[in-house]
């Protein structure tokens, strides 16, 4: 039995399966596990920087149960919302309420369109066209999608926050969200190869011939396995042959021609900011007189290339992180990391109303990670086209009881997009691949071409 991707999916595959007694091997084409859940440590920085996952969104009940069991610490992120408007900041602590107007009429979309359609008809009425601009920019941020293009279906059985209270709640993970895939894979960790490429996969009912390329090697070396769950984000999924990271499955999957027609891979970039002092608690000129902005936790700016800010709050510390998603994000995609930093620093200087010499003077550090030129990622994660409403559904259906396709792409409960969903699609495909060994025989029922 094979895995693809060490990612949070293929790990809890990997669970599942060894708890059953199925002795499962994990490739894995990176030299880390943990795929787009990636932390990094800086001593200047007393605190774990995220890089690709960074929040536990609403109840994530997967997340959350590994939380307890390995006794992590995860804490709410309350603190205050600040929002620019016109080069003034205001307090935003009734986002998810302002959103409500807007989102609540997605569930009377019965004929599929985009977002922006949807939005075209003015949801919420007259007075509400500040709640459509915010709406707008929580699509494109949240769900790192083109408006143009997502499912408005697809984004109404998903639920929106701004409906239920529990949904709206965000926490972090102290100790770094890589704690997660390190909890997953504990005492399993010789059953994955790292730095090994899954280059094709030939497949019968019943069997498979995979072939990976190792540290680079120039031989291929050729695994076989009764089943295979394939846990690579949809953006490999999706590349041509020949592209770094694609699998060329022969004989090729219908579900992945369903999947280009219905599915796409969203786009983020984000930058993590380390300053010499919390700075923005001085005061500032674009605040009301006496307002602090000490307890920011996000900022929703009016800057175009990153209109969204966060801080480490409740923690006191010097850093914050900008965040743009959708068609702003793919312009910057294969950006140098200097241009990356200056658009940056520019963005947030706009939207705190203060000069970029005052941002950079205080800047001490940055990091970023270009997720849409990574060849193992090619995206930073799924969303359904208009039409795509079912697709990830069909995605996760077994392929003649051999291939599952697993990961966030392919949960079942429109959960796309999260380590939660990502880690249930990786348990359910294993619990349907133990469904499947239990009621057949293990011999290959077919010779592999
Ligand atoms: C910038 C960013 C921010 C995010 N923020 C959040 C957040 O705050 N909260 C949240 O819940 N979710 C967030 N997500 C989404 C979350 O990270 C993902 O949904 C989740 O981690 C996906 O897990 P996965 O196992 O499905 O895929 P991955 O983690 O991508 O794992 C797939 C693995 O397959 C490997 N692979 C690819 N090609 C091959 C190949 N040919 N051969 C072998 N291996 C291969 C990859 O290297 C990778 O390790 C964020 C994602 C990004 C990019």
């Amino acid at each position: 039995m094979a895995i693809v991707g060490a990612g949070v999916a293929g790990l809890a595959a990997l669970r599942v399966l060894d708890r059953a007694g199925i002795n499962a091997r994990v490739i894995e084409a990176r030299d880390r596990i943990g795929g787009r859940i990636s932390t990094v440590r800086d001593p200047r920085l007393p605190y774990p920087i995220e890089l690709g996952a960074e929040f536990i969104h609403g109840s994530a009940e997967e997340v959350i149960d590994v939380v307890g069991d390995a006794e992590l610490v995860a804490y709410d992120i309350e603190g205050q919302r600040w929002r620019t408007k016109s080069g003034r900041l205001t307090r935003l602590d009734d986002y998810w309420t302002r959103l409500h107007p807007v989102m609540r009429n997605l569930k009377s979309v019965t004929t599929d369109r985009s977002f922006a359609d949807f939005l075209s008809d003015k949801p919420g009425g007259q007075s509400a066209s500040d709640a459509r601009k915010l709406a707008r920019t929580f699509v494109e941020g949240f769900h790192a999608a083109d408006v143009e293009h997502i499912s408005a279906k697809a984004l109404a059985d998903g639920g929106s926050p701004s409906e239920d209270p529990e949904e709206q709640r965000i926490m972090r993970i102290a100790d770094g969200y890589d704690r997660i895939p390190r909890w997953l894979v504990r005492n399993l960790e010789n059953r994955v190869a790292t730095a090994s490429v899954v280059e094709e996969i030939a497949w019968g009912p019943g069997a498979a011939s995979i072939s990976v390329r190792r540290n680079g090697s120039a031989n291929l070396m050729s695994v076989r396995a009764r089943a295979v769950i394939v846990t690579i984000p949809l953006g490999v999924l999706l590349a041509s042959p020949g592209e770094t990271g694609a699998i060329a499955f022969s004989p090729p999957l219908a579900v992945i021609d369903d999947a280009r027609a219905h599915l796409a891979m969203g786009t983020v970039t984000r930058v993590v900011f380390l300053f010499d002092e919390r700075w923005w608690t001085d005061t500032l000129a674009a605040a009301p007189r006496d307002a602090s902005l000490d307890r920011l936790s996000f900022l929703h700016g009016e800057s175009r290339e990153f209109p969204i800010w966060w801080t480490l709050y409740p923690a006191h510390l010097p850093a914050m992180t900008g965040w743009t998603g959708g068609p702003r994000a793919l312009r910057l995609a294969g950006g140098s990391h200097g241009d990356i930093e200056a658009c940056a620093v520019a963005s947030l200087a706009k939207n705190l109303g203060v000069s970029r010499r005052r941002v950079a003077s205080h800047l001490q550090a940055s990091w970023t990670h270009d997720w849409q030129t990574d060849p193992y990622s090619r995206g930073a994660y799924s969303y359904a086209l208009v039409g795509g409403a079912g697709a990830a559904k069909r995605l996760a259906r077994a392929v003649q009881r051999t291939i599952w396709i697993a990961g966030e792409a392919a949960d079942a409960e429109g959960r796309n997009g999260t380590v939660h969903g990502a880690i249930g699609s990786g348990r359910r495909a294993a619990e349907s691949v133990l469904r499947v060994l239990s009621s057949s025989p293990t011999r290959a029922r077919a010779p592999l071409r």
